[in-house]
């Protein structure tokens, strides 16, 4: 049955995919009737707007559809270019996150092209093919660089973000990148955690500035997690494109400003994350210290962008949306009603989410206005919304390369939210090959430990015997009271399509080194957990899937099906401050007999 399930969602994501890629080469488009906000700095304007091969071919009071053209009648509504976030999380960790439903928020909100800094560039292939076949905005998958002990570095580990301290580590570090084609590099280069924790590790100014120049060699533009006044003038320094929060520790300095002024760079200030009380929430107590603080900090954002966007620095749209609960598209219109509480004009607001974020990503020569040439990511809206910003509310139409994508009239079904499984191979490694990556050509991860006291774990392929190598696992366990350190191994490039693994009966795995280990399956619905002991001496152990048993808090447990393993690994389980050490071989499933 679950089968047949697959094969049908495989067929519908088929279908749509196709119908979804047709915009028909030629088709020509025209919206006829609108009042267009083209963001150049100009007037709004009525006219209409026409399109071919996913861009505008001619916009303005008296455009000529040609006969054939598609119609879309305007009724007097808004146009404007399509809107941006420059800073978005499609998490979460390790599981492919209803990248659809995300998808589909965005549209419905009007954005049309957005970063995701949530993935290891593992997984930047697979999920760029998945994109490919949904209605989805343009999404740039951004590369994470960070400092031993940085914000950022406080989770998975250097398969999914970089840690750098020195100007060569720095170059050689995008150098690394660079295979995967990131289309933007995010660098958590400030460690304040906003007085409301302890300090983590802050970039160097050397450091940042060699992987500024380094990615700008290599035609990528840099984005920073910058959250204090002096590392921001610091990010301006070292050649910083975009810096992607608020700086909020204290109102920024004239020489500071000069600074960041003169640098060029954008501002994102992302005041949706930091907003003190969201729509809707319940009434703040200010008897609370830390509510307290939070307001304070969150006025100082507010002057400072202030500051920023009067001294001329332009004002990028992100948000952080994934993050603390805030809603993917929803944010994003937040982030464009919090600039106008913050003091810009409306129209300005609209600047800042439409051309001034595509200047900021470089892209301005392609999109982020309607004007002849660009690319035609629109969106209708109920309203003016350069009067009244609250009218960004009332998408009521975005179309993404000319094609529809939203239509608030009829609105879209959701997709299915993970993509189909694939049958798993039986042998996942048997650690022959030279370049590090499995047999089945993914990236052993060790992807386990949070927050900065972190167990440092170091693998290498060594001889077992001739022609035959093993894993060699060491350790050094966190101190702290549940350390945790193995080696996971993905099923797929990036842990993004699930492997279904019905066909067999188990894991199968060679272990040395005396001592109690877990074996781990991470499947979409969660953790399933065997343990087991080795001894002074390789031992095969076959471990049948009904020995796994479900590891995380839902009750019930979600049942075992086999069908959605994203990936297994070996974990270690030794004391606090201990130094471990164990070998493996041979990992993968085997069938009944
Ligand atoms: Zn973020």
């Amino acid at each position: 049955m679950l089968r047949l399930v697959s094969v049908l969602l495989l067929a519908i994501v088929c279908l749509f995919g196709q119908q979804f890629a047709f915009a028909r080469p030629g088709q020509v488009t025209v919206i006829t009737n609108v009042e267009v906000f083209d963001s150049t700095g100009a007037a709004s304007w009525q006219g209409s707007v026409l399109i071919r091969d996913g861009r505008i071919i001619e916009a303005g009071p008296k455009v000529k559809a040609p006969r054939g053209a598609k119609v879309i009648k305007g009724n007097g509504r808004a146009l404007l270019p399509g809107f941006y976030d420059v800073h978005t999380h499609w998490g979460p960790r390790a599981t492919p996150s209803a990248l659809p439903d995300v998808a589909a928020n965005y549209l419905a909100s009007g954005v049309t092209t957005v970063l995701d800094f949530h993935q290891p560039p593992e997984a930047f292939q697979p999920r760029r093919e998945w994109l490919g076949q949904i209605p989805s905005p343009h999404v740039n998958l951004v590369a994470r660089m960070s400092t031993p002990g940085g914000h950022g570095a406080d989770w998975s580990d250097e398969t999914t973000t970089k840690w750098v301290s020195t100007e060569e580590s720095a170059q050689r570090a995008v150098q690394e990148l660079l295979p995967y084609k990131p289309d933007y590099i995010k660098v958590f280069s400030d460690g304040w955690r906003y007085g409301a924790s302890p300090e983590e590790t802050s970039m160097n100014e050397e450091t940042l500035t060699a992987l500024v120049e380094e990615a700008h060699a290599n035609d990528i533009r840099i984005l920073t997690h910058t959250v204090t006044s002096a590392r921001g003038a610091l990010a301006a320094r070292a050649g910083v494109d975009i810096i992607a929060h608020s700086l909020q520790d204290r109102a920024l300095r004239e020489d500071e400003v000069a600074d960041i002024l003169a640098s060029g760079m954008s501002y994102a200030p992302t005041l949706a994350i930091y907003e003190p009380r969201r729509p809707g929430a319940p009434e703040l107590d200010m008897e609370s210290a830390s509510v307290r603080m939070r307001v304070w900090k969150y006025g100082i954002a507010e002057e400072n962008l202030r500051t920023l966007f009067e001294a001329g620095v332009p004002v990028a749209l992100g948000t952080d949306a994934g993050i603390g609960g805030l809603v993917h598209g929803d944010a994003s219109l937040r982030e464009i009603e919090l600039f106008v509480e913050a003091g810009l004009s409306p129209a300005d607001a609209l600047i800042a989410a439409t051309v001034n974020s595509a200047r900021a990503l470089g892209l301005s020569e392609d999109r982020g206005t309607i004007e002849v040439g660009k690319r035609a990511d629109i969106v209708l809206i109920e309203g003016k919304p350069w009067e009244n910003i609250g009218d960004v509310r009332n998408i009521s139409l975005v179309l993404v390369d000319g094609v529809t994508v939203f239509d608030a009239a009829n609105p879209p079904k959701p997709l299915p939210s993970i993509l189909p499984a694939r049958p798993a191979a039986s042998l996942i490694d048997d650690f022959e090959r030279a370049d590090g990556r499995t047999a089945i050509d993914t990236l052993p991860v060790t992807d386990l430990d949070f927050g900065m006291e972190r167990s440092v774990i170091t693998f290498t392929r060594r001889p077992r015997q001739a022609g035959d190598h093993v894993l060699s696992v060491t350790a050094r366990m966190a101190r702290k009271e549940k350390p945790m350190a193995g080696v996971l191994f993905p099923l797929s490039r990036g842990s993004v399509i699930p492997a279904d693994v019905t066909a067999y009966e188990g894991v199968s795995t060679d272990l040395f080194g005396a001592g109690d280990y877990t074996l781990r399956i991470l499947s979409l619905k969660g953790m399933w957990e065997a343990k087991v002991s080795a001894g002074d001496g390789w031992i095969s152990f076959k471990i049948p899937f009904t020995d796994f048993a479900f590891t995380g808090n839902a009750d019930p447990a979600p049942a075992w099906t086999g069908d959605d393993l994203l990936q297994i690994g070996v974990l270690i389980n030794r004391e606090a401050g201990e130094t471990a050490w164990f070998e493996i071989d041979n990992i993968g499933f085997y069938a009944a007999e």
